[in-house]
């Protein structure tokens, strides 16, 4: 059996984390990529070593790890900083993922998660693109009720994201998330059954 990656990515509060979790419990290996770029700028890493190369002792904190709010303000401010950054924690991310993903037993389903993936042109990389997809209005609601933000900043952290076309039009599969939680489990249940050939199958 061949192992089957899968990219899965959404616009903020779609739903992603939630689908990753109910695949995870279906057998999914997932795969986290905001956290493997958390990971790539650890203490010791050569990705923080790169970073405080290229922007200085000012992104460290006194313990020596790295100051984040320092270094976005600093990426936030200058799109050609953010460039730099980028360009030292993407690949560290890509091939901590692929390491995983190769470390996976035949046949498994590996599932990385990844908020950015088509705004950073990997949909070619997957064997499938599953994109989680809810009303910009529903969307909006959860990031207020998760992160307690107002509309406006709720508003703003949604515009700051690819367009949801572009991000349906990169997709293999979309995954619905405008009902309810339940109905959500429901349609991961079909398309993990779709995917691993259990009786019933059915891939919307
Ligand atoms: P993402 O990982 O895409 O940012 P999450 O999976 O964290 O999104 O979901 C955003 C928030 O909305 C979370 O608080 C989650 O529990 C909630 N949520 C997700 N799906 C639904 C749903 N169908 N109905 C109500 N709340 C939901």
């Amino acid at each position: 059996m061949t192992t089957t990656v899968i990219g899965l990515t959404g616009g903020i509060a779609s739903g992603k984390s939630t689908v990753a979790a109910l695949l995870a419990g279906r057998g999914a290996l997932v795969i986290d990529a905001d956290r493997l770029a958390r990971e790539a700028v650890e203490p010791g890493t050569p990705g923080l070593a790169a970073v405080v190369a290229r922007f200085g002792d000012g992104v460290l904190r006194p313990d020596g790890r790295l100051d984040r709010p320092a270094l976005g303000r600093i990426v936030f401010a200058d799109p050609l900083a953010r460039r730099d950054l980028e360009a030292i924690v993407h690949p560290a991310v890509r091939a901590r993922a692929a390491e995983l993903t190769a470390a996976a037993p035949a046949g498994t389903v590996v599932v990385q998660m990844i908020p950015l993936l088509v705004e950073t042109g990997q949909q070619d990389a997957f064997d499938l693109v599953v994109v989680v997809d809810a009303e910009p209005a529903e969307q909006v609601a959860r990031i207020r009720a998760r992160d307690g933000l107002g509309e406006e900043e709720a508003l703003a952290r949604l515009r700051a994201q690819a367009d949801r076309e572009r991000r349906l039009a990169a997709a293999d599969v979309v995954l619905r998330n405008d009902g309810t939680p339940a109905d959500l489990a429901d349609r991961v249940d079909r398309f993990w059954a779709g995917l691993t050939g259990s009786p019933g199958a059915e891939i919307h």
